[in-house]
């Protein structure tokens, strides 16, 4: 056998001795919370399709509709002749969405970090990041080659020492959070970070990939980044921003460049997914209400966010959890380090607009009285 076979298959073995290994499960949607796994029908409380407008047949028909005038792909990069009319329909509804003067959309949100974080900051100047802030951040922050100095999760008077000690002697600095963790559902003190990063003169950038159109922070915030992939219903990342700052983007933002530009079908399936949130304010209210129902009948502190974790240690206990649920027919899936640390593996349970009270109800006495319950005996 070859090395590099043999290095995968050993790389593979240590992982799957943690319990580590990842495999994929084909999961076919059937309708706004219902999928078909493995042939087997199941409740999902884990995507991130918020308002379950991934289904709405007005999102659907916009993607067909713009797939049968132009065309299945966008063809080149935006900079060539990607740039078909949709895009600037698309940024305009960000822009106003969020406040900005312009928003730039990249090809997703992980490739939207990826390129901004390094088009604002670079050798000889600093990061200080969430030490819980999403991969793609931290990606992000790595590529630029910034100073990179992490803060405990939330913690203000980590981030005002932090740049206490390290902003005189960098040239630029940014200050990186999510809005909503994504692991945890809870929020970032968004306001007050606002606040020590102008003291500072830093600039605050959020991701807010799980908070926009889904009940996010108001705060004013000079880069906002999010994704089109979760509340929006569709894919795509975007950066809202002062018109200076997306003008740079577009210009020197890497994955914007040389990537493809998304897809017209997935740029049409954005537009009337943000046309469908502008008009129907109670939407957005409603992943928030059913974590916040989830968690009353356990007992369990208001959610900050549609996002709930049930936090149960190792990975196989997580594991163990998520397939009792899925003999139960409700899909939830474990998330083990190294998404999350150490010791923390868990159930990440997403709620959407879509579920039923009951079936809610139902799996929140399932995890009381065989997940929870159990462990205590
Ligand atoms: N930021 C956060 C906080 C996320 O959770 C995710 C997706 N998991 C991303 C960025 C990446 O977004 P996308 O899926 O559009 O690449």
């Amino acid at each position: 056998m070859d090395t590099l076979e043999r290095f995968a298959e050993a790389k593979l073995a240590a992982l799957s001795e943690q319990q580590l290994r990842r495999t994929l499960h084909e999961t076919a949607p059937c309708g706004p919370v219902r999928v078909k796994r493995n042939g087997r029908p199941l409740i999902s409380f884990c995507s991130n399709d918020y308002l379950n407008l991934s289904q709405h047949p007005a999102v659907k028909r916009a993607a067909v509709e713009a797939t049968e005038r132009w065309g299945a792909g966008a063809g080149s990069s935006r900079l060539v002749t990607g740039n078909h009319p949709l895009f600037a329909e698309l940024e305009r509804r960000l822009a106003r969405l969020k406040g900005t003067d312009d928003a730039c959309v990249f090809g997703s949100g992980y490739l939207a970090n990826l390129g901004i974080v390094p088009t604002l900051v670079g050798a000889g100047d600093l990061i200080v990041a969430d030490e819980l802030s999403h991969a793609c951040l931290r990606a992000g922050a790595a590529l630029s080659r910034s100073h990179v100095e992490i803060f405990r999760h939330n913690d203000l008077d980590h981030v005002e020492d932090l740049l206490a000690t390290h902003r005189a002697s960098h040239e630029r600095a940014l200050l990186l959070t999510d809005g909503v963790f994504s692991m945890d559902g809870d929020l970032a003190p968004v306001a007050a970070l606002a606040e020590i990063a102008a003291a500072h003169d830093t600039w605050l950038m959020t991701d807010d990939a799980h908070g926009s159109a889904c009940g996010g922070a108001k705060t004013e915030v000079p880069l906002q980044m999010g994704t089109l992939s979760k509340a929006v219903g569709s894919y795509g990342g975007y950066l809202c921003a002062s018109q200076a700052v997306i003008d740079l983007i577009r210009t020197r933002a890497r994955p914007f460049i040389y990537s493809t530009g998304l897809p017209p079908g997935v740029v049409a399936a954005g537009i009337a997914a943000l046309d469908l949130i502008a008009n129907d304010p109670g939407l957005v209210a409603a992943p928030l209400r059913k974590a916040a129902f989830f968690c009353a009948r356990l007992n369990l502190p208001a959610p900050e966010s549609c996002i709930v974790p049930i936090l149960l240690g190792e990975p196989e206990r997580a594991l163990a959890a998520s397939r009792l649920l899925e003999d139960e027919g409700f899909l939830v899936t474990a998330i083990r380090p190294p998404t999350v640390p150490e010791g923390t593996a868990r159930l990440r349970l997403t709620f959407s607009a879509g579920h039923d009270d009951a079936d809610i109800e139902w799996l929140a006495d399932i995890v009381r009285e065989r997940i929870l319950d159990h462990d205590e005996r």
